[in-house]
């Protein structure tokens, strides 16, 4: 098998798993009990923080463990919109992952907000001139995401935050797939709140966090016995919190020049040898591990399951939004029909592929499509 869905998850590393494995069994203790274990279990919560703190270019304070992106995204958005004084207006991008869109829209309907959602341009990128033409004096906050998860565009976070700062609007950007790829230091991109999880990058499923800069009013959404400096109640998931840091300390960010030389010959092959598939996405400005296509006179599940037949793992969008039948709302945002935005296929790895499973894979693509459509022709 290739696996080629890293989008959607990863493995846990060993290291993060023999890293998290004492706090499971016998350092099990809960960091507010005031006993040896408790102590332990907030020592090592604490050394956490820090190496995540580290790995953004934050303060530990700044850090807020939650359950994942969707929760951070939840408190980013739902939290910094209703503490802020200034108003009920809210910006997001067209191609925000259901986490951001989902909660501008409750935020909406049960808090009388009003959001303006930006457009993006062909291949996704949100320009900053039209940020700015968005924003007024009741702006609460902006959120637009680092890199998309279906399209792979990398967006120009520092400039977009730039606009919102000269406009004294925080603002927040969900890197739950940017953060094992791209620099994510929360003072070089200029954001006032960021999101990441960590079974994107090599932690277990249900660990993420969120920063929140320190002068950031933020109003909690979980409320209990005040853990998380009163942001995020309830008993910490200290070996998650470990695990998403030590997957955090094995970023390597220079591996991603291999990767993405991987992703353009994978392209470049895909192109070739299918003439009339469509690039997805930025063609450069994307994700290292990130090649998304439409297949015109497919369908993307059928395609999905054929490439399964020969051994690819790949998905048909975003795992996210699975399950639903409706086309992609981020492909129909860059302007793609609903009949072609059906035919998406998602390839997203990490440094395990090699240049023989691109090959591979490229092959099975052909196969694939040519085998969807022989039988959509018969
Ligand atoms: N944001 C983006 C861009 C994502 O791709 C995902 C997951 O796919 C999430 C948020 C949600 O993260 P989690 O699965 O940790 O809730």
């Amino acid at each position: 098998m290739i696996y080629l869905d890293g989008a959607a998850t990863t493995p846990v590393r060993r290291e993060v798993l023999e890293a998290m494995w004492p706090y499971l069994t016998g350092e099990f203790g809960n960091p507010s009990s005031h006993n040896a274990l408790g102590f332990s279990a907030a020592t090592a919560l604490t050394e956490a923080r820090r190496a995540v703190a580290g790995f953004l270019g934050c303060r530990p304070a700044e850090v807020i463990f939650t359950s994942g992106g969707t929760e951070a995204d939840n408190l980013a958005v739902k939290g910094i919109a209703l503490g802020n004084p200034r108003g009920r207006h809210l910006v997001i991008s067209a191609i925000e992952h259901e986490a951001v869109r989902e909660s501008a829209d409750y935020l909406a309907r049960l808090h009388g907000f009003e959001v303006t959602v930006l457009p993006v341009d062909s291949v996704g990128l949100v320009s900053p001139a039209t940020l700015k033409a968005a924003l007024r004096p009741d702006t609460t906050l902006v959120s637009i995401m680092f890199a998309n998860n279906e399209i792979g565009t990398v967006q120009p976070i520092a400039e977009l935050a730039g606009v919102a700062r000269a406009a004294g609007v925080p603002f927040h950007t969900d890197a739950v797939q940017a953060a094992g790829w791209l620099r994510s230091s929360v003072g070089d991109l200029g954001v006032d709140a960021l999101s990441i999880s960590g079974h994107k990058l090599g932690a277990p499923k249900g660990v993420g966090a969120l920063f929140v800069r320190g002068r950031i009013p933020i109003e909690p959404l979980v409320h209990g016995g005040g853990q998380e400096r009163g942001i995020r109640s309830g008993t910490e998931n200290v070996a998650g919190a470990v695990g998403l840091a030590t997957a955090v300390g094995l970023v390597d960010l220079p591996q991603s020049e291999s990767v993405a030389g991987l992703r353009d010959a994978l392209i470049a092959r895909v192109l070739d040898t299918v003439p009339d598939a469509v690039l997805t996405g930025h063609p450069s400005l994307r994700l290292p591990g990130h090649a998304s296509f439409c297949f015109p006179g497919t369908s993307g599940e059928s395609v999905l399951l054929e490439l399964e037949q020969r051994g690819i793992v790949s998905s048909s969008g975003s795992a996210c939004a699975a399950g639903s039948d409706e086309p992609s709302r981020v492909l129909l945002a860059l302007g793609i029909s609903p009949e072609i935005a059906q035919t998406a296929v998602r390839f997203t790895f990490g440094a395990e592929v090699t240049e023989g499973d691109v090959s591979e894979t490229f092959g099975a693509v052909r196969e694939a499509v040519a085998a969807v459509r022989g039988l959509a022709s018969r």
